[in-house]
């Protein structure tokens, strides 16, 4: 076989009650869908035969090196304690050491685990190509996520609300240590586990941190960071839940994710969030209690538990400000500003108030100030006018603000009635749209007239109102 893959398996190697070894599940017939050759090279792994990645990537063929396993956590789903998940549809094969670091590599929908409960431990189709085209935009747009490796069809069919086509999907991530990697230990009080877990994960993402609190520090930081970037191009995550949560700061999980077109501050997509608590502007309070659940559970890892409940909660109480912080930058980039001043943030929030009053939309309204069209985007053009002239008189002393505008506002974003046609046509077994939507989304910044049609939002039959979960 001509597939190497430079494992290294770090996780394996700890302690025991933190992951079950699970070979991945055999699947009937494999077939090779796609195989993201430009990181496979930054991961160090060679592969020059289809027949044999079709192999390896559906579960039929342990590679050389893999110590397959399936990881336990527990989170808070919907705000609701769940004492244990882990992967139930998911195995490790192990991490690769390549020339971008150590990652890990998963099958997702290989088949199922002691973890699995009453699932069935696969996937289909849809959910394995919207989360390889998904998390590959969101790459491209410099987001902070794990990435697909590669997609396979199984050759079997997987039964949900009908008999589908299964598939496999191999997610690449810095690691798959979440916040309920943490909980599951700390709740069952497991301090010998909690311990070489958060030894480990401080030795894997933040050697420099020298105590919890500046690992919950850490940890919260990337976690800002990462919801600020995903304000910015108007990503829904969906189920933020403490198990989709990772200590890399990676974006995981790609259930009911959506990126809005018209903007609204509560827009939900995910038809099983009744409660509208993942919606758009939800996102940055979540994360703060995400990391109050961390802090909870790093606290008995320290000496003095009165002073450690102190400090951690001294740390969560400063992330809404760094959040705040990084907003305020992250916002007045996309209309132009590279300095802050008193007023800015009137200004974008004024601006963001009329496009929600309009129904603009997010993605082409920022990306069309640079081009003098934004007003397009209104019916009531207006009052849009009158908040551009605020604009104009704002960026006078600013450096190139149709540069700034160009260069953080994608013109191109994964839209659902795109992706949701590219599953259609890829069950009827017609895969042209994924790789073409793949195409369009891998350069996201640049103008492309052969992908214009991409660009556009729904038409009001095309719309999309719901996601769902990827099971
Ligand atoms: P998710 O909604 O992807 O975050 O999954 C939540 C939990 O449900 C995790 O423990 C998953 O492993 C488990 N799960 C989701 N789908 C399946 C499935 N088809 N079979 C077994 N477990 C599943
Ligand atoms: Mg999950």
């Amino acid at each position: 076989m001509t597939l190497n893959i430079p494992f290294d398996n770090s996780y394996a190697r700890l302690p025991a009650q933190l992951f079950s070894l699970q070979n991945p599940v055999p699947v009937k017939a494999p077939k090779l869908i796609a195989f993201n050759h430009s990181l496979a090279n930054d991961l160090g792994i060679t592969a020059d035969d289809d027949e044999a990645l079709a192999q390896v990537f559906a579960g039929n063929q342990t590679p050389d090196g893999a110590t397959p396993l399936a990881q336990l956590y527990a989170g808070h789903q919907f705000g609701h304690w769940n004492p244990q998940l882990g992967d139930g549809r998911a195995v490790l094969l192990g991490e690769t050491v390549g020339p971008i670091g150590r990652r890990d590599i998963q099958l997702k929908g290989a088949g199922r685990t002691p973890y699995s409960r009453g699932g069935d431990g696969r996937a289909w189709l849809g959910p394995v190509l919207r989360e390889y085209v998904i998390s590959e935009a969101m790459h491209a747009l410099g987001i902070p996520t794990t990435r697909a490796l590669a997609a396979v069809e199984t050759g079997e069919t997987v039964i949900r609300e009908r008999a589908l086509p299964g598939a496999v999907l191999t997610r690449v991530a810095s690691s798959h240590i979440r916040v309920g990697s943490f909980q599951v230990l700390a709740a069952r009080k497991d301090l010998d586990g909690l311990r070489a877990l958060y030894e480990y994960a401080v030795d894997r993402h933040y050697p420099q941190t020298q105590s919890p609190v500046e690992f919950l520090n850490a940890v919260a930081t990337a976690q800002a960071e990462l919801v600020v970037k995903w304000l910015s191009v108007g990503f829904i995550h969906g189920v933020m839940n403490t198990d989709n949560c990772a200590i890399s700061g990676e974006t995981i999980d790609y259930g009911p994710c959506a990126f809005m077109d018209d903007f609204h501050p509560m827009t939900v997509f995910s038809s099983i969030d009744h409660q509208r608590r993942y919606a758009y502007s939800n996102q940055p309070d979540i994360i703060v209690w995400n990391m109050a659940q961390l802090a909870t559970s790093l606290v008995p890892l320290m000496p003095d538990q009165d002073d450690a409940v102190a400090s951690f909660t001294a740390a969560v109480h400063a992330i809404p400000a760094q959040i705040q912080r990084l907003w305020n930058a992250a916002f007045s980039a996309k209309i132009g500003l590279q300095s802050s001043q008193e007023g800015d943030h009137a200004l974008i929030t004024d601006l963001l108030e009329l496009m929600a009053n309009q129904g603009a939309d997010f993605t082409n309204t920022f990306r069309t100030l640079a081009t003098g069209k934004a007003r397009d985007q209104f019916h009531d053009p207006l009052a849009f006018d009158i908040w551009h002239e605020r604009l104009q008189r704002r960026v006078v002393p600013e450096a190139d603000p149709k540069a700034v505008i160009l260069a953080t506002n994608p013109a191109i974003i994964p839209r659902n009635h795109h992706v949701e046609a590219m599953i259609v046509a890829a069950t009827d077994g017609n895969f042209a749209p994924f790789h073409r939507l793949n195409d369009a989304l891998s350069r996201p910044f640049e103008e492309r007239s052969e992908v214009i049609d991409l660009t556009q939002p729904p038409q009001q039959n095309e719309r999309v109102h719901q996601t769902f979960c990827g099971t």
